[in-house]
């Protein structure tokens, strides 16, 4: 049993791995963006109009397995009750009598929201260690908290009668609620509507592409999307490269790059990645010209210049007007699109014009009949800031998550499921 859409909830408990680690204002605690509360509202909702009661848990931020007022999600209740249009009951420790006794007396139709999963260490398995314990302590300390989280699995599957994943964004992390639980629903476990989106935008993309197919690789360094273009070198046919991480390319290749961001010790993987796509038909199209910083500064002065022709002193923060032009065209006139992450410093304004454009290319050729997936936290942000996201195919809603599975690693949350 996979899919929410094959199993009849009536009458059932289901609990519900979401992802509610939500942003939150940091004095009134207000969720300052809902975007992942609404990605999980359509799973809830099936389970509710089937018949069926419904157990949410998630985590919230790094509270380490201490409890925090800061952390807590009842500060995420006002926002998701309005979004669902129900009351929410609230259960203020996740284990303990008064979890057991809320569930227990949950009747359909209703929904129980658990506290905070990470206020117990129990969830991730890792116990929180001092620097200088020894391995000896570090292993006995490492053993009692994996029993204790056999004990935690437990009382979280005895609240329900069945088990739905839908929190992509913690897929690839082996937690008690993201993975370990399954075991307890052998035949009652699933992925809700969110993870069964994900997976199909990115099947579509690593299996069943239209060409051609190009990705986009931007952001702050090159040993961080390695793994994910040398997974993707077979499939695509275009490579474009933007962010700090084209600087390691253009000093390998001989050229001048200033204070640019650069891995000195990434020199001759980079000249590898050329090779590899060069024998494997991949066309790489690193910027033309950047937009250059005397300073990493909102307010620096700026030049334009060519890409390997960045002055002493100045760093490269943006990709140039030619370059643009160039990435517009191929993005445009391609039938797939991979986006991960930012071709400049965007969250500086000088800086952002050629993150920007290259979402508006993007939604131009999505519109055009492309279908374009976006990922990664800062290339969702553009996307986002450009109020460009109704014009994307599909946009992931994890960072970490999306990474690990177009790198072709299997995610324990998948798999739990799965098998
Ligand atoms: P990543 O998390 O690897 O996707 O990197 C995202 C970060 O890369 C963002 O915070 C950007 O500000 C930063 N970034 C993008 N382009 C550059 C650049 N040319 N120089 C320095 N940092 C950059």
């Amino acid at each position: 049993m996979y899919k929410i859409d094959n199993y009849n909830f009536k009458g059932k408990k289901a609990i519900i791995r979401v992802d509610f680690n939500v942003p939150l204002d940091k004095k009134t605690f207000e969720v300052t963006d809902d975007t992942r509360i609404r990605g999980a509202l359509p799973s809830i909702k099936k389970i509710l109009s089937d018949g069926g009661a419904v157990i949410l848990m998630s985590h919230l931020g790094r509270p380490d397995g201490v409890a925090q007022e800061k952390y807590s999600l009842k500060h995420v209740l006002p926002t998701f009750s309005k979004l669902i249009g129900k009351d929410v009951k609230f259960a203020d420790d996740c284990m303990g009598e008064s979890a057991k006794n809320l569930s227990a007396n949950l009747k359909s139709g209703e929904i129980l929201l658990l506290e905070n999963l990470r206020f117990y260490v129990e969830e991730e398995g890792k116990p929180k260690l001092p620097e200088n314990v020894t391995d000896e302590e570090k292993k006995a300390a490492k053993d009692a908290v994996k029993k204790r989280q056999k004990e935690f699995v437990n009382q979280l599957s005895s609240y329900a009668d069945c088990y739905v994943n839908d929190a992509f964004g913690t897929a690839h992390r082996a937690h008690a609620s993201t993975a370990l639980i399954a075991e307890h629903f052998p035949d009652n476990s699933m992925f809700g509507y969110l993870i069964q989106a994900e997976l199909n935008a990115m099947n579509k993309v690593l299996n069943n592409p239209g060409k051609p197919l190009t990705a986009i690789m931007g952001g702050a360094k090159v040993s961080d999307k390695i793994l994910l273009i040398e997974n993707l070198l077979p499939k695509i046919d275009n490579l474009i490269i933007g962010g700090g991480m084209t600087y390691t390319f253009i000093k390998a290749l001989g050229g001048k790059i200033g204070k640019s961001l650069c891995e000195e010790d990434k020199l001759d993987l980079a000249l590898s990645i050329m090779d590899k796509a060069r024998t494997q038909n991949v066309k790489v199209y690193l910027p033309v010209d950047a937009i250059n910083a005397d300073n990493f500064d909102a307010n620096a002065n700026t030049s334009l210049t060519e890409i390997n022709m960045t002055p002493d002193g100045w760093m490269g923060l943006d990709i140039g007007e030619k370059s643009i032009k160039i990435f517009s065209e191929i993005i445009e006139n391609s039938k797939t699109i991979l986006w991960n992450g930012p071709m400049g410093v965007f969250e500086f304004e000088k800086f952002s014009k050629g993150t920007s454009s290259i979402a508006k290319a993007i939604a131009n050729a999505t519109e055009k009949g492309a279908f374009s997936l976006v990922g990664g936290g800062d290339s969702v942000s553009a996307v986002n800031k450009n109020n460009l996201a109704d014009k994307i195919s599909y946009v992931s809603t994890g960072g970490g998550a999306m990474l690990e599975y177009m790198e072709g690693k299997e995610l324990p949350g998948i798999k739990a499921i799965k098998e």
